[in-house]
């Protein structure tokens, strides 16, 4: 029996960081979208996990904005400095809150 196999000093978040590593990769995406032009991949990302996670974007506080963001860039225009200003405050405030939380 492997049942017994418990240490100490595992981690009991290994399931609750793996949902955050997803999240995350959608924020990276984020950064992706607002440093280069129109990433297809990226925004595809990024639309799949919008439809099927919109809580983590609503607590991220720009679902929003990133929708804008995401038709602006890949329709051709450019984000405009407000929208991308406050996109990196509220990601950044938000990575800052859950990074000292953990
Ligand atoms: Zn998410």
């Amino acid at each position: 029996m492997s049942t017994g196999d418990v240490t100490g000093s595992g981690s009991p978040e290994e399931i609750d960081e793996a949902e955050r590593l997803d999240c995350s990769a959608v924020i990276a995406d984020v950064w992706l979208l607002l440093d280069n032009e129109c990433d297809t991949h990226a925004r595809a990302r990024l639309q799949s996990h919008i439809d099927t996670c919109a809580p983590c974007l609503e607590h991220y506080g720009i679902e929003q904005q990133l929708k804008s963001l995401v038709s602006r860039k890949c329709g051709g225009e450019q984000a405009p400095a407000g929208l991308r200003e406050r996109l990196t405050l509220e990601i950044r405030k938000t990575v800052i809150i859950r990074e000292t939380r953990g």
